[in-house]
C-alpha cells in the first residue's frame, strides 16, 4: 500500500454533518452548517475576530488584498519560500511582489530584513501596500515583530496560516489571528480539510463584511441584479462546511498526531549532516510536514537520492517549497536575503506525515532512510 504525504483523515463526525444539512435541504447555497463551520473556528481561535468561509484559501488572500486596497503599482512583500497560492493573488490585482528569504532560526521570514528594508523603503517614499509572510510547515511567524513593523510603517499585515491551523505562538495566542487578516485552508492535504475551502479570518469587521459583499458577486441592495464593483463567486459550499464542522471537533489530535510523527522521525533519524525544522522558544508548530535537510557532504546521499529511493518503495515525499524568486514565472522580480530558502529547497525533504499514518507505516519509512544512509557511499 503507497505511503502519502498527507492525505485527508475524516472521523465519522463528517457525515453525520453533511447528513443534517441533506435532511434539511441545506444543500446550497449558504446555510446553517456554514454559520456553525465559521463559529467554531472563531471559537476555537479563542480571539475577537471575524471568519468568512470561502471557497479556498487562495479566496481567502485574495479578498484580504482587496480589502487593503491593493491594486496595480502596488507592492506587496511576502516569503519567497511558500505555496504559489499564497502569491498568486497579489498579481490577479496588478500588483508587484517582492520576495524576501527566511531566517535560518526558525525557517520563518527574517523579520531584521524586512524591518530594514521597510526603513529603505520609507525613506525612497516606495513603502509597499501589505506584506504577507507565510506560517512555513505550520510554523507561526514572528508576528509580534511584524505586527510592530506594520503599525508603525502603516502598511497591511496578511498572515498565511493555511498551514498552521492548531498552532500557537507567543503567550499562548493562536495562529491565524495574526496581523489586519489571517487565511486559512482546508484543501485536501492540510491539517483537517473541508474537502476544499479556506476561511479569512479578520479583527476589521468592515473587512470581513467586505469579503462576504465580493464573495457573492458584490451585489448591491437592490430587487434586481445591481453593480457597482467587480466581485466574485467565492463562498464556501455549505456542504463543504458540513465536512469542515465535524474536522474541527478532531483538530487539536490531529495536531498532536502530526507533532508525535515529527518527533518520532527526530529520535530515530537524528544524525550528523540532517537536520529538522527548528522549533524557536514559545511557538507551537502544526507540523503540518515533517521538513528536515540532508547535507549530501556529510551523509553521502542527495536530497533526490532519498526522494527516489522512497518512491521505489511506493513511499511519496516532497522537495521543500521552490522558493518563489526562482520560478520562471517570477524570473526577474527583487528578493533580499542571502539563499537561506534556495539552501533549503537543494537540501529539504517533507516525509510523509499524514496523521493517519500508522506506526507501522512510518517505521517503514524511517528503516529505508536508515537504509540509505548507512550504505557505505
Ligand atoms: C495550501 C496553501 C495555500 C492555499 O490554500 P488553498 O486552499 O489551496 O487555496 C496558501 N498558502 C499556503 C502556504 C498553503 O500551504
Amino acid at each position: 500500500m503507497r505511503i502519502y504525504l498527507s492525505r485527508p483523515h475524516m472521523s465519522g463526525n463528517e457525515e453525520k454533518r453533511v447528513a443534517e444539512a441533506f435532511a434539511s435541504n441545506f444543500v446550497a447555497p449558504l446555510g446553517p452548517q456554514l454559520d456553525a463551520f465559521e463559529a467554531s473556528v472563531r471559537e476555537y481561535l479563542n480571539a475577537d475576530v471575524h471568519c468568512v468561509g470561502l471557497s479556498s484559501g487562495s479566496a481567502a488572500l485574495h479578498l484580504s488584498l482587496r480589502a487593503s486596497e491593493v491594486g496595480p503599482g502596488d507592492e506587496v512583500w511576502v516569503s519567497s519560500m511558500t505555496f504559489a497560492g499564497g502569491i498568486f493573488p497579489v498579481n490577479y490585482l496588478g500588483a508587484t511582489p517582492r520576495f524576501f528569504d527566511l531566517d535560518p532560526k526558525s525557517w520563518t521570514l527574517d523579520t531584521a530584513i524586512i524591518a530594514e528594508e521597510l526603513a529603505n523603503a520609507s525613506a525612497e517614499n516606495r513603502l509597499p501596500k501589505a506584506i504577507i509572510p507565510t506560517d512555513l510547515y505550520g510554523q507561526s511567524v514572528d508576528l509580534d515583530s511584524l505586527e510592530k513593523l506594520a503599525a508603525h510603517y502603516g502598511v497591511r499585515l496578511i498572515v498565511d496560516s493555511a498551514e498552521s491551523l492548531g498552532a500557537s505562538f507567543q503567550e499562548g495566542r493562536k495562529a491565524g489571528t495574526g496581523g489586519d487578516a489571517a487565511i486559512l485552508s482546508f484543501n485536501g492535504n492540510k491539517i483537517i480539510t473541508s474537502s476544499g475551502g479556506g476561511i479569512l479570518v479578520t479583527r476589521h469587521k468592515e473587512w470581513a463584511d467586505k469579503a462576504r459583499f465580493l464573495a457573492t458577486q458584490a451585489r448591491d441592495p437592490a430587487p434586481h441584479y445591481e453593480h457597482s464593483s467587480l466581485g466574485y463567486n467565492y463562498r464556501l459550499s455549505n456542504i463543504c462546511a458540513a465536512i469542515g464542522l465535524g474536522q474541527m471537533e478532531v483538530l487539536d489530535s490531529r495536531v498532536a498526531r502530526r507533532r508525535e510523527i515529527f518527533i518520532r522521525y527526530q529520535n530515530n533519524l537524528s544524525q550528523s549532516g540532517i537536520t529538522f525544522m527548528p522549533e524557536p522558544e514559545g511557538l507551537r508548530s502544526t507540523r503540518w510536514l515533517t521538513a528536515i535537510t540532508i547535507d549530501p557532504t556529510q551523509t553521502g546521499v542527495t536530497r533526490e537520492d532519498i526522494r527516489n529511493m522512497l518512491l521505489e518503495h511506493q513511499i511519496e515525499s516532497r522537495p521543500l517549497w521552490k522558493p518563489m524568486h526562482l520560478q520562471p514565472l517570477y524570473a526577474g522580480t527583487t528578493y533580499h536575503g542571502s539563499g537561506v530558502d534556495e539552501r533549503l529547497f537543494t537540501d529539504g525533504l517533507c516525509l510523509p506525515s499524514g496523521s493517519d499514518m500508522t506506526d507501522e507505516q512510518q517505521d517503514e519509512v524511517i528503516h529505508h532512510i536508515k537504509k540509505i544512509l548507512e550504505k557505505p557511499h
